[in-house]
């Protein structure tokens, strides 16, 4: 079979609801990935941050062939003996008291958002079913029906109502205005400390500090969607720490195991994770020994292998080089280690022709917003891979 007898068959029998780079991949090993015609190529975009340790990391492989060949599932009906040890882990890494496993990243926004509602029922003294939970525009926090029903993107929402009320809307990045927003029904606020979906947005210094003071003047827990950017992506184990905030509830998965496995989780203190009681919330897989196996190795890669530093460290080389390319198309070069956005002007005519451009010389890279280009590499990325990289992005900013 060639390319385009798989592209062929996933088009007749896969529900469309992806545009993919007609890329496809067979292999993956660190930063590269093959095709099925062996040519190479950089990952530009590690399954958005999922893959941050690397392609078939082999530390991370072995723990799952271990596991697999154990056990893989009990169901929470049952203990297993990996889970309480993620827990631990997990807990002592970030320094919140508690854990709740998920699979994917909606799940576990899901179930964060479950948890401020109960402690805002039970805890704040919010008046039955008004809990109201302040997220921003240009957010991107999954695609169930709840998270997109306070989406900004009207194609996310579009015919799949009627929508789940009780969330209310402000601009990222304006402090004041979600001061404003806040009601006597407010339970919590949710933002991504760089919005990864929305264009790889930074957003103004001391943000985040304002609205972690805003959030515990008025007793509403914040909760930081870090699933794109924790766990070392931009430099920090979580992009909060550059302004020294301390998330009520934080929501990590993708890079929580290394792109081997599904595996969420939402940490909390116990202030608030203790308000589910038995049989409030569940997942058959959730916490299944495989995913706590695999993450187990995929937080100790992360550590030990120094990423979160490689990431800050190599971030700032790569973000400096692209800003020293002297492009007429890029209005903008941002982010924060190694999770970087090129915006290109609008007269640019769109994102997508230079990453064809981009695949065509060896980087696998995916526009965001029609106008940014991504480049978040995987964080085991040398720098001399960066520089073949830039040596190939230089030339496609400069294409007529
Ligand atoms: C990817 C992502 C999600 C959703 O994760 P899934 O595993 O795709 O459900 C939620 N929030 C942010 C910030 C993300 O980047």
């Amino acid at each position: 079979m060639e390319t385009r007898d798989f592209i062929r068959l996933e088009d007749t029998y896969g529900a469309h609801n992806y545009k993919p780079l007609d890329v496809v991949i067979s292999k993956g090993e660190g930063v590269w990935v093959w095709d099925v015609d062996g040519k190479r190529y950089m990952d530009c975009l590690s399954a958005y941050s999922a893959v941050n340790q690397g392609h078939c990391h082999p530390r991370i492989l072995k723990a799952l062939v271990e596991q697999a060949q154990k056990l893989t599932l009990t169901s929470r009906a049952f203990r297993n003996d990996q889970l309480p040890l993620l827990e631990k882990e997990l807990c002592e890494l970030t320094g919140y008291d508690m854990v709740l496993p998920m699979n994917s990243g909606a799940e576990a926004v899901e179930t964060a958002l479950k948890a401020v509602r109960k402690w805002g029922y039970t805890v704040k003294g919010v008046e039955d079913d008004r809990a109201e939970i302040i997220v921003c525009s240009g957010n991107f926090h999954g695609r169930t029906i709840a998270v997109v029903s306070f989406s900004s993107e009207p194609q996310y929402k579009a015919a799949f109502g009627p929508l789940t009320p009780g969330f209310a809307m402000v601009p990222y990045g304006d402090a004041a205005a979600l001061e404003e927003a806040i009601t006597p029904h407010t339970v919590a606020c949710m933002i991504e400390p760089i919005q990864g979906e929305g264009g790889v947005v930074v957003p103004p210094k001391g943000y985040l500090q304002q609205v972690r003071q805003i959030c515990t003047r008025h007793n509403v827990l914040l909760v930081a969607d870090e699933i794109q950017t924790g766990l070392g992506r931009t430099g920090r184990l979580f992009a909060c720490e550059w302004e020294n905030v301390r998330p009520d509830v934080m929501v990590i998965g993708k890079a929580l195991s290394g792109g081997f496995y599904p595996v969420s989780a939402v940490l909390a203190s116990r202030e608030v994770l203790d308000v589910f009681r038995p049989g409030d919330h569940g997942s058959t897989f959730g916490g299944n020994p495989l995913g706590c196996a695999v993450a187990r190795a995929a937080l100790r890669v992360l550590v030990e292998e120094g990423l979160v530093e490689r990431s800050e460290e190599l971030g700032n080389y790569f973000m400096g080089r692209l800003a020293r390319i002297e492009s007429e198309h890029v209005k903008e070069v941002r982010g924060r280690g190694l999770l970087i956005g090129v915006e290109l002007k609008k007269e640019a005519g769109g994102a997508r022709r230079f990453c064809e451009a981009l695949q065509e010389r060896g980087l696998l890279c995916k526009e965001t917003h029609h106008t940014v280009i991504r480049f978040a590499p995987p964080l085991v990325v040398t720098k001399e891979e960066l520089d073949w990289a830039l040596e190939q992005i230089e030339p496609v900013l400069m294409m007529p």
